[in-house]
């Protein structure tokens, strides 16, 4: 008993290490995004994000983004509270029976002009969890989806790359309705 105790205590971890994403091409990445959202939107660019029966892998990606490594606020995005301050509404899992009014309710009360992201496997078309007798689906089951982020979680920088491409479309360029004055828009 006391030589597994001790061989647990020093083994190394049997998980996979993480992979190490290049901090060069990190910075790269943040500063097209910021570029991107400032021309699109002249501002920052505000989440709500929404876990409509998730099982949390998808969040802890998203909670990463926050950390001192992404530290994703110096590139003029947030999350927010409320869906009335939002720009766009990152959702995940699939939607559970039980979730469906308030992702609903959310996505009414997100003002116009607004964009939908749907997070991971499950937010595609339920994923492991599709055919269960609690959940309706994937997102766009319910609400109507932008683009969908592959990944079962999607990596923090698969969501950072997918955002710069959604700031990047023809579709989002005609959906904002004011000048930004570059005259790129
Ligand atoms: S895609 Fe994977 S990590 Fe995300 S909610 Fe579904 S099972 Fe969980």
């Amino acid at each position: 008993m006391r030589n597994l105790l001790f061989r647990n205590i020093f083994r190394p971890p049997l998980t996979e290490a993480a992979p190490d994403p290049s901090t060069a091409s990190l910075a790269e990445l943040a500063a097209s995004v910021e570029r991107a959202a400032r021309r699109r939107l002249g501002r920052s660019l505000s989440i709500r994000q929404v876990d409509a029966g998730s099982c949390n892998g998808c969040e802890l990606e998203i909670h990463a983004l926050n950390n001192a490594y992404y530290d994703l606020e110096r590139f003029g995005i947030r999350f927010v509270a409320s869906p009335r301050h939002a720009d766009l509404l990152l959702v995940t899992g699939p939607v559970t029976k039980n979730m469906r009014e308030a992702l609903e309710r959310t996505y009414n009360a997100t003002p116009a002009p607004k964009w939908v992201v749907a997070v991971g496997d499950c937010a595609f078309d339920g994923g492991c969890f599709a055919g269960s007798y609690a959940v309706v689906g994937g997102v766009a089951e319910v609400v109507p989806v932008d683009l969908h982020i592959p990944g079962c979680p999607p990596s923090p920088m698969q969501i950072l790359q997918a955002l710069l491409a959604l700031l990047d479309t023809a579709r989002m360029v005609k959906a904002v309705p004011f000048e930004t004055g570059e005259g790129d828009v």
